[in-house]
């Protein structure tokens, strides 16, 4: 009998880590809290416009790029991808306010926007629908309890594996944990630091009051502006605004209408999420965007964990981004698989 495998959390790093243990033929079960797949890569709709919650766009997409190679065996690069203009920075990078510029996030997150950037027709549920084909993923599983390879969720059931992989922070995964654990291990992880919550303005526009405009805008590190859906004549019907606490929804408003003037006069109605929203709807403390801050080598987790059946992975271990996620999945599914 082959090994069994559960992982907890369906946001992007345990979707992508199940697919790369099911092209092996591997037994997966992805257990979510939530009552849809995708964590940051959801999508809503309100008022029959479709905004994405936090994924909009990614870097590394071009031919022979990092991203596009990793989506490449699993079909994933023939998605409805787009490529966007040149990027407009205003005063600086987007991440350098809420990632700690290693050579290694450097070269793994920024560098790749230097190239291009793209978005995703239909945004980040297009990806989660793709992932989650032929995945056993049980919605509405929050996980309450871990102990000696045996998960039980909040509405009482029970899950066993000989691999349990946990796909949500590592900080609640070993709040979860019952079994003994060495306290360096468990000092480690409460030395290591969050990055900024996230602060989002999903905005409905007046119709035919903005022209839509094919690029991402940074300001000053602290904003980023994303324009969404477009109508046939070329205006944008909704825009998002991502900021970091603390910012308030004037605050992130004013930033835009100082680069953007019509802004404040197309908006007709948003809706806000703050990092007790994040907190809520994902689990990452604090509503986190972008998981662990990474200063040094020493704040990136290994999968391994002092427990030997049990493995981390998602944008907590290693980077975050698409491609950050993507390729924390692979490290993991490397150590678990060893030889691949
Ligand atoms: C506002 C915002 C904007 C972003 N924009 C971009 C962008 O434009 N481009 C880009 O590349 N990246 C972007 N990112 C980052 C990217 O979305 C993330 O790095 C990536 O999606 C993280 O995936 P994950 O699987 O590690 O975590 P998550 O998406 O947080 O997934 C964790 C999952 O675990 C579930 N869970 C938590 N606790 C439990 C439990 N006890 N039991 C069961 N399930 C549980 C959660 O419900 C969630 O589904 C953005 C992120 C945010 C927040």
């Amino acid at each position: 009998m082959s090994d069994t495998y559960i992982i907890i959390g369906a946001g992007l790093g345990g979707l992508f880590l199940g697919k790369l243990l099911n092209r092996k033929k591997m037994d997966v079960t992805i257990l979510e809290q939530g009552s849809q797949p995708g964590g940051a890569l959801q999508t809503f709709v309100r008022e029959g416009i479709r905004f994405d919650t936090g994924f909009h766009s990614v870097g590394g997409m071009q031919p022979g790029g990092p991203l596009r190679k990793i989506m490449e065996p699993f079909g994933l690069n023939y998605l409805p991808w787009e490529k966007m203009g040149e990027d407009e920075c205003i005063d600086g990078g987007p991440f350098m306010r809420c990632s700690s510029n290693t050579p290694f996030e450097m070269e793994h997150v920024v560098k790749p926007y230097e190239n291009s950037t793209w978005r995703l027709k239909g945004g980040g549920k297009t990806l989660v629908d793709a992932l989650v084909k032929t995945q056993d993923i049980r919605l509405n599983k929050k996980v309450v309890s871990i102990e000696n390879k045996e998960i039980i969720c909040a509405d009482g059931s029970t899950f066993r594996a000989d691999y349990i992989i946990s796909a949500i922070h590592p900080r609640l995964t070993f709040e979860l944990v019952k079994d003994h654990v060495r306290s360096s291990y468990l000092k480690r992880l409460a030395k290591l630091e969050d990055g900024p919550g996230a602060v989002t303005l999903n905005c409905k526009l007046k119709e035919g009051m903005l022209k839509w405009i094919n690029h991402e805008i940074f300001l000053q590190d602290k904003v980023m502006i994303h324009f969404g859906e477009r109508d046939a004549d070329g205006y944008a019907r909704s825009l998002d605004l991502l900021g970091f606490a603390p910012i308030t929804a004037d605050e992130l408003i004013e930033a835009a209408t100082k680069h953007i003037p019509d802004f404040r006069y197309a908006l007709d109605k948003y809706w806000m999420s703050t990092p007790e929203t994040w907190q809520r709807y994902t689990g990452t403390p604090g509503g986190t965007a972008f998981g662990i801050k990474k200063y040094t080598s020493a704040d990136f987790l290994p999968p391994q964990t002092p427990i030997p059946w049990l493995y981390l992975t998602g944008q907590n271990t290693g980077l975050h981004g698409v491609l950050g996620t993507c390729i924390s999945a692979l490290n993991t599914f490397k150590a678990l698989v060893p030889g691949e």
